[in-house]
């Protein structure tokens, strides 16, 4: 008999974390369309007409994607795109466009953009294009990730918080780097159970919850504000509190 459930310890804040999306759209009907069906997936939709307004937005706010139309008045997508990438606002983005040459999709990802979209698209298809870029990592050289205090070593191969040393087994350790790659953002059991156990089902089991329990126990240890919470009928999420 493996552990039963751990108990949620996550705070409401936790609980209330969801995934941000900027959608840069001028067409209000197409915006408040995708908007409603993010909206309903769960999402937290902040919508700019503009890419100024856009720009604006992800200087000063941090999202988990943005979703940029190639056509837009004053600021089109693709500097939209470009700036956010001179400026290294690490976040990845999904390029809408009517245009459905090969070199709109190119200069859309040559730009920066991590995906494309042609339109029209099912809504569905988006959100299954969101979904896949939130599941990858921000690029990073880092060797060193850094989550509030704590400090995982890709090289070394070590962990710690406030310099207290933190030993992993290897599982532990992927774990533990895969949340870290993707702070204040809920992870599901079944994203770990493909990305890190690299099943390609999802079995029956509380796997998770048991590696997930030990990992905890070694990162939070007694006394210390926890980092690792359970979001309850989600999965878990690495941070420092709402994000
Ligand atoms: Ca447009």
């Amino acid at each position: 008999m493996l552990l039963a459930t751990l108990p949620t310890q996550a705070g409401p804040e936790a609980a209330m974390r969801q995934a941000q999306l900027l959608l840069v759209e001028d067409e209000a009907a197409i915006a408040e369309e995708i908007r409603a069906d993010l909206d309903s997936r769960g999402y937290a939709v902040t919508c700019a007409p503009d890419g100024h307004t856009a720009l604006d937005l992800a200087r000063t706010r941090r999202f988990d994607a943005l979703i940029v139309d190639r056509m837009l008045p004053g600021v089109d997508g693709l500097t939209v795109i470009t700036t956010v990438r001179e400026e290294n606002i690490a976040v990845p983005v999904l390029v809408l466009s009517a245009l459905n040459a090969v070199d709109e999709k190119v200069r859309g990802l040559k730009a920066g953009g991590d995906d494309y979209l042609t339109k029209p698209f099912a809504l569905d298809e988006l959100a299954a294009r969101v979904e896949a870029l939130l599941r990858r990592p921000v690029e990073t050289r880092e060797t060193v990730l850094r989550v509030g205090p704590l400090e995982l070593d890709l090289i070394e191969r070590s962990a710690n918080r406030d310099g207290r040393e933190i030993e992993l087994l290897p599982r532990e350790f992927k774990l533990l780097e895969y949340l870290m790659r993707r702070p204040n953002q809920v992870v599901t059991r079944a994203m770990l159970l493909e990305d890190v156990w690299h099943y390609r089902f999802v079995p029956q089991t509380n796997l998770v919850d048991v590696h997930i329990g030990k990992l905890r126990r070694k990162v939070d240890a007694a006394g210390e504000p926890p980092l690792i919470h359970s979001v309850r009928g989600a999965g878990f999420l690495l941070g420092e509190g709402g994000g």
